[in-house]
């Protein structure tokens, strides 16, 4: 086998995911052949560093020794069982985990094995928890400009980017925008408080008017990624709570991307001293090992659907739903929290990475350089709309899997970079913009 021969089986068999497939006419897939801590290797022996944790769900680098122990023993025992009436320890253990990491304030998780579905999930049990409290009017959703909350026909409808919605707008329930209280968008003179609060009073506004009708507000806390790594200040999540609070409307907190360790702590919304009324959890949550994500939610939503009555519960299932093998991948992940101290030691690594990063911040070619935890991302002055794609190419020439949005060129390496990677990093995204920019 080489890359060559791999390319031409998979464009004939495979339909690629978020591709208009006619482009590999011209762009080449990248086959590969295995994968290893932050590198990709193809067929030819050419390595890749996979700055971007290949998706967003790569954690501690691939293949990571301890997860594929895990795997490895619980293969042994048991492999997958239905939830439904059925019980196991890995699914238990990680229920019990995850509650505690949120201090028992999210104590029932709810298992799925993608991130759209974990959103479907939120949705659902939402819109059911108003109908069983005798409010069934309360079934439309609120989001956010620029949100991105998956691609299933419910997660859709509570996402704003026009590119991935507007086939299927017919296909979608309409539910309120309100608008991103991304820092960037902050008048001249303001910085990302002043947009915080600029944004949530558009929240309250809207809430005053419809609040009757909504059932949850969904957001993206800190960072919306798929709409190019918009950051917001957490003065926007406190806001946010409290009105929800005041208007009887749920707060769902997706932190599908953005959880993890991925901003800095734990979760995301910690930043803020909050707590959501659902959490969505996917992406890192395996280690970017295994698909599996998690929906928890309160002991006041939980208490709704307990009843004698089989409909008022919540009778909603996937197949796979807390599949054994993922979710021993998933505690193994979470005790690589704790023995690596990782939060502690990304906040190292990501001094490290800023100060590398420094001739970026300064480039007059690119704007609005800006972190949150372990991202970084920038926006290049270009009006050449093959940017990304130009970019991507030039990177991956130079051994560097990155993949702007837009003009957005981002990282969201694993975190495991060690100096001689953070160069590659740093020199491959100078050297690519050179050769994409002039
Ligand atoms: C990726 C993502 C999703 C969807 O997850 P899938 O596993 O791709 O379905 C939802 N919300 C956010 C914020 C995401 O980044």
């Amino acid at each position: 086998m080489n890359n060559d021969a791999l390319l031409r089986r998979s464009l004939a068999a495979v339909w690629h995911p978020c591709t208009q497939m006619k482009l590999h006419e011209r762009l080449p897939l990248t086959p590969i052949r295995r994968a290893e801590g932050v590198w990709l290797e193809d067929f030819d022996g050419r390595r890749y560093l996979d700055a971007i944790s290949s998706w967003w769900v790569n954690l501690f680098g691939h293949s990571h020794p301890r997860i594929m122990a895990a795997l490895r023993d619980q293969l042994d025992t048991l492999d997958h069982v239905m939830l439904a009436g059925f019980t196991h320890e890995p699914v238990v253990a990680l229920s019990e985990q995850l509650s505690a990491l949120t201090g028992g304030a999210l104590g029932h998780c709810f298992y799925a094995s993608d991130g759209a579905s974990a959103v479907e999930i939120a949705l659902k049990m939402s819109a059911h928890f108003w109908r069983n409290s005798g409010r069934p009017e309360k079934h439309r959703f609120l989001s956010l400009a620029g949100s991105y909350h998956g691609e299933t026909a419910g997660a859709l409808a509570v996402t704003d980017i026009p590119l991935f919605r507007d086939a299927y707008a017919p296909l979608l329930r309409p539910g309120g925008v309100v608008p991103s209280p991304d820092s960037r968008l902050a008048a001249p003179g303001g910085n990302a408080i002043d947009m915080a609060l600029t944004a949530a009073r558009a929240l309250e506004r809207h809430l005053a008017e419809h609040h009757e009708s909504i059932a949850a507000l969904i957001v993206e806390p800190l960072v919306q990624c798929a709409a190019g790594m918009a950051m917001h200040d957490p003065e926007y999540l406190r806001r946010a709570r409290a009105l929800c609070d005041r208007y009887g409307v749920h707060l769902i907190a997706d932190e599908i991307a953005v959880g993890c360790g991925r901003t800095g702590t734990f979760f995301a919304h910690e930043q803020a001293g909050i707590t959501p009324d659902f959490l969505c959890l996917s992406k890192g949550l395996t280690g970017g090992v295994l698909p599996l994500s998690v929906t928890l939610t309160t002991d006041a939503v939980y208490a709704a659907f307990y009843d004698d009555s089989t409909a008022r519960g919540f009778l909603h299932s996937h197949s796979y739903t807390g599949n054994p093998l993922a979710c021993r991948a998933a505690l193994a992940t979470l005790a690589l929290f704790e023995t690596e101290d990782a939060l502690a030691a990304n906040q190292r690594l990501a001094a490290r990475i800023t100060a590398a990063a420094a001739p970026l911040a300064a480039d007059p070619r690119l704007a609005h350089f800006r972190r949150a935890g372990m991202i970084w991302a920038f926006d290049a002055r270009s009006d050449d709309p093959l940017f990304a794609r130009r970019f991507h190419r030039a990177a991956m020439d130079r051994g560097l899997l990155l993949r702007p949005i837009g003009n957005t060129v981002y990282f969201m390496p694993p975190y495991i970079l060690d100096d001689s990677q953070i160069e590659l990093l740093i020199g491959g995204t100078r050297a690519a913009l050179d050769a994409t920019l002039g």
